[in-house]
């Protein structure tokens, strides 16, 4: 059974005659443990797909189930129940609170699922281990650079261990280097079967971690890679 299994998702903008479909018919499946990339030209759809995946905005029609869930039919009060129990995320610009600290930028979604302190302190540590950023703990945000901005937001959005992670061009701010430490982690994470990535990219050495690639293209699934072979899907 799929993680994620997304079916004739449609998305149109606008009304009456003026509407534009930005999506039309979408259907894939996620498994467990897949770290899948997203393609494709500038308007095809991937902002628009991702952020119905993460449940910033919905569908006109279709479902998208994860696990036995139907996200695209929950009223709002699960969904931010859902959201912040099941599903984790990475920005572009990062999105960290200024006003606290590394460490507490991290711990805020187990502080919010009322964790206990132990276990808190226990999986702060161990995640920021994993990014590389231990001794960064107690550093402000305009105190460290993008790339360990970007650890921080990554460690944050995995340490609730969500059931998948929607990253949205993560290393787009990034220098190679920062960029190239944050997809290891991220890949280091996903072969430990501890984390299922989604993550949009125009960059081709991102997508180079991932072993399944989306590609789209106006407002439709165009292509898909697998392992290096390609398959036609239209
Ligand atoms: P991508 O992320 O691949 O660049 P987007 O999902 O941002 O593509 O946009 C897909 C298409 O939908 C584009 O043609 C864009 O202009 C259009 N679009 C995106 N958001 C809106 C909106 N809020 N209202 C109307 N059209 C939109
Ligand atoms: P920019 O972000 O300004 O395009 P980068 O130096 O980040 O420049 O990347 C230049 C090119 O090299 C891009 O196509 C990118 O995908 C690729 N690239 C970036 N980092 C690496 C790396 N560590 N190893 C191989 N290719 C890389």
């Amino acid at each position: 059974e799929p993680l994620l299994l997304v079916k004739n998702v449609e998305k149109a903008y606008g009304k009456g005659t003026n509407t534009f479909n930005a999506l039309e018919n979408i259907s894939f499946e996620i498994d467990h443990g897949e770290f899948v990339g997203v393609m494709g030209p500038s308007g095809a759809g991937k902002s628009t797909l991702l952020n119905i995946l993460a449940t910033i905005d919905t569908p006109t029609s279709g479902d998208i189930l994860i696990g036995p869930d139907n996200i695209a039919k929950m009223d709002e009060e699960k969904l931010a129940d859902f959201r912040r129990d099941h599903l984790g995320f990475i920005f572009q610009d990062y999105n960290l609170l200024d006003s606290l600290t590394v460490r507490e930028n991290i711990l805020l979604p187990l502080a919010i699922a009322k964790k206990k302190p132990a276990v808190i302190k226990e999986r702060v540590e161990e995640i920021a281990a994993t990014f590389g950023i231990s001794n960064l703990l107690d550093k402000y945000p305009y105190q460290i650079s993008g790339g360990q901005k970007q650890r921080t937001a990554a460690s944050r959005a995995l340490i609730s261990k969500p059931k998948i992670i929607f990253a949205d061009e993560p290393t787009g701010a990034l220098d190679s280097k920062s960029a190239t430490d944050l997809l290891e982690s991220m890949s280091a994470l996903n072969e430990k079967h501890e984390a299922t990535i989604m993550m949009v990219t125009h960059d081709a050495y991102a997508a180079s971690f991932c072993r399944r690639i989306l590609f789209i293209r106006d407002g439709r699934l165009s292509k898909e890679i697998l392992r290096g072979r390609k398959t036609r899907k239209e």
